[in-house]
């Protein structure tokens, strides 16, 4: 039975590796989450009664957990998804963005060498890492441009992986992973706002007459995001570990879409086809409801710029498809669907 480690468990990515790993009985996972007062376990309900999964806790940010943890499990694989994770916040605490998301690392390669040297480590990279973009699509010779703390963590520790596999002769891996999404995605995220917002939205529509409802207050709405499920991309992750030797791979739609456009899709989930109006920070999106009345679906709130920002991603997975065979299955369009239906159903 292989042994696997998994970080980030309460979050999207942790949660969806631990259950795609699950679903293979021959995997015993342990899944680390830090220790808190109120841990939300919603994301692990379909896999936290499983006899094959072990709670475990641990912090990137203390290396002592981290030792102990890989001493003791002696895991086959080491899958870090923990991570301070949003960009947008990333300003306001640039020392703990960078110590966990890079220092964490270290101390999960260090831990690694010392107590398991066989394990294959899994490092989670970014697209924020290409930031200010050369070209598109981009690929893995794409130079490193972030523009962000967020972004330059994640730098640091994608050649910090490269360090320790040169130097250790380790199976580490640092996948640069585009912009995924889901039902388990946070609310901080732009398209779980929107998807969330536009059930809040349908819901108060459909009572008789409809209720007054609050638009969605949005940022900039031309940037352009490579979005993907999160699900296909742990498929990928999984992947990447089980080559024959450790090599970086890209995770990516090979489609960008603005985030005006994922408006427009969503509110057509839940056919209201709405229309642009206005310009900058004036700028609107309206609806024309069943009794004539105008409605603003969509506004803008400056709160949401950021002081330096990323306006295009867009990624090119040829290399992971051909390479390593990984099949993507679910669509920019059904993502959007499936956010918004899932939401609808549990506003
Ligand atoms: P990111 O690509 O990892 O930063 O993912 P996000 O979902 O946080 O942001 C994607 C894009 O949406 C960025 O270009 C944001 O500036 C833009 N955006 C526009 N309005 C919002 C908003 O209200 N919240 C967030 N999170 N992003 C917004």
């Amino acid at each position: 039975m292989r042994k696997i480690l998994v970080t980030g468990t309460l979050g999207q990515d942790g949660s969806n590796m631990c259950e795609y790993l699950l679903r293979d009985t021959g995997n015993k996972v342990y899944g680390m989450i830090r220790r808190s007062a109120n841990p939300n376990f919603v994301n692990c309900k379909s896999f936290i009664d499983n006899p094959n999964f072990q709670l475990v806790y641990g912090d990137l940010t203390d290396e002592v957990s981290i030792d102990k943890l890989v001493k003791e499990i002696q895991p086959d694989y080491f899958i870090n998804f923990a991570a301070n994770s949003f960009v947008g916040c990333s300003w306001d605490m640039p020392l703990h963005v960078l110590d966990t998301n890079a220092g964490g690392v270290i101390r999960c390669l260090e831990a690694v060498k010392k107590y398991q040297p066989n394990c294959r480590f899994y490092s989670a990279g970014s697209s924020e890492q290409f930031g200010d973009v050369d070209y598109s699509p981009q690929d893995m010779k794409h130079p490193m441009k972030p523009r962000s703390p967020y972004g330059a963590s994640k730098c640091t520790a994608h050649h910090m992986v490269k360090v320790y596999r040169e130097s250790y002769n380790m199976y580490a891996v640092h996948g640069i992973l585009f912009n995924h999404e889901g039902t388990k995605r946070g609310e901080e995220f732009v398209t779980r706002k929107i998807s969330k917002g536009v059930a809040r939205i349908h819901k108060s529509m459909n009572y008789s007459g409809g209720i007054p409802f609050k638009p969605i207050e949005l940022g900039n709405l031309d940037s352009k995001r490579d979005w993907s499920d999160s699900q296909d991309f742990v498929k990928g992750v999984w992947l990447m570990l089980n080559q024959k030797e450790p090599k970086d791979y890209l995770l990516a739609s090979g489609e960008t879409h603005s985030i005006r456009e994922f408006v427009e899709l969503a509110f057509k989930a839940v056919e209201m086809n709405g229309y642009w109006h206005g310009v900058g920070e004036e700028e609107k999106y309206l609806y024309k409801n069943p009794l004539g009345r105008e409605d603003d679906l969509v506004v803008i709130n400056p709160e949401f710029y950021r002081p330096a920002e990323v306006e295009l991603l867009w990624g090119d997975p040829t290399q992971a498809k051909e390479e390593i065979g990984w099949i993507p299955e679910i669509s920019f369009d059904n993502l959007v669907m499936r956010m918004v239906s899932y939401d609808v159903n549990n506003a």
